[in-house]
Order: C-alpha cells, then sequence, then structure tokens
C-alpha cells in the first residue's frame, strides 16, 4: 500500500490522503505528535482503532506515538462495503472520532494507558466513556458536522449490520447529545 507523508510526523495511506489532512486540520497540538494511519485487513469488533504504540509508552509523554488502524471492510451482513469507498465527509468524521481518542490518550500517563487498554476490553462502562470522551474531543475541535454524517451514515444505512449499530447506539453519543455539546462549547467559549 502506498503511504504519503504529510509531514515528519504524519504517515498516511494514499487512499485516505485527503481525508486524513482535513482530520487532521482540526487537531494543531497533535502537529508534533507521531501518529501513523494504517489500513488493515481486519479489526475485532469495530472498524476503526486508535492505540499508543506500545514501544513508547515508556517514553515522555511528549514522545509517545500513536497508530490508528482501519479496517479495510465495514461490517455489514451480506455485501462487501470497502472502506475505500466510503464518502469522504464520513471518512473525515471517522478519523477525527479517532483522533479525539488520540487526545485523550495524550492526557493519560503511561500506566493509565496500560490499565485502560485493559479496562476496556472487559467493561462496557469503560468501553462507553472512552467512545464519548472521543465524540466530544472531535465535535469540540469543530468536526461536528462530519460527525454527525459519519453517525447517519452508521444507522441509516440498511446494509450495515445490526450489531454494529447497536454497539454505535450503546456507547457513543447520539445526534441530540452532539447537539448538545455543541450548544455548551459555544456558551462557554463565549464566556
Ligand atoms: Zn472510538
Amino acid at each position: 500500500m502506498a503511504l504519503a507523508q504529510l509531514n515528519a510526523q504524519h504517515t498516511v495511506p494514499e487512499t485516505i490522503l485527503e481525508e486524513a489532512k482535513t482530520a487532521l486540520s482540526h487537531y494543531p497540538e497533535l502537529k508534533d505528535t507521531p501518529i501513523t494511519f494504517k489500513i488493515i485487513k481486519n479489526i475485532k469488533q469495530s472498524t476503526m482503532r486508535a492505540q499508543p504504540v506500545i514501544g513508547t509508552l515508556f517514553k515522555s509523554k511528549k514522545k509517545r506515538a500513536y497508530v490508528i488502524l482501519i479496517s479495510e471492510k465495514i461490517k455489514i451482513s451480506d455485501e462487501v462495503f470497502l472502506t475505500k469507498d466510503v464518502p469522504k465527509g464520513i471518512m473525515i468524521g471517522w478519523l477525527g472520532h479517532e483522533l479525539g481518542h488520540v487526545i485523550d490518550y495524550s492526557h493519560r500517563s503511561s500506566l493509565n494507558l496500560i490499565w485502560f487498554g485493559m479496562k476496556y476490553y472487559f467493561s462496557g462502562s469503560y468501553i462507553k466513556e472512552a467512545e464519548r470522551a472521543a465524540d466530544t474531543y472531535a465535535v469540540t475541535h469543530g468536526m461536528h458536522d462530519y460527525i454527525l454524517q459519519t453517525k447517519r451514515f452508521i444507522l441509516d444505512h440498511a446494509k450495515i449490520d445490526e450489531k454494529y449499530k447497536e454497539r454505535i447506539r450503546r456507547y457513543y453519543l447520539s445526534p441530540e447529545e452532539i447537539m448538545d455539546v455543541v450548544k455548551q462549547h459555544e456558551t462557554t467559549n463565549k464566556k
């Protein structure tokens, strides 16, 4: 797969170059954070996943690197749905959500992240907390339009597996909650 270098720190597959550029432009504070976007065959239970690079967990917080894994296919019931065919705005929303995870991780200590990783796998309430934090960061970084597009795409798409939709409803912010975050963020910014 052809990779492109967005800057010294950001590596992106060429198929999603423009989308990654737009998503990253909403997170100027990640400019110096090493992030690699990687398309892989399959991810258990999800379509994308952001995680710290294990080997960099023992370095200082500033030197920590992250990888965003992107599944080649979206979970669907019958038809094959390739991630590269996802409309641009929806891909941007998806990547924006993953970058929200990176922001969340960047505030945590390495020990906390290791502990966090374990809890995420074993606790539903922890998944919910993490996913809602990522959505909230994306929205407060001005990405609510994209996040809404992504959400509607998943929830309204007849061919996307019902189990996956259920997961999105259970753990993520709903479209109404996203608008609440937007309103709240606007009022705090005005103060
Ligand atoms: Zn997530």
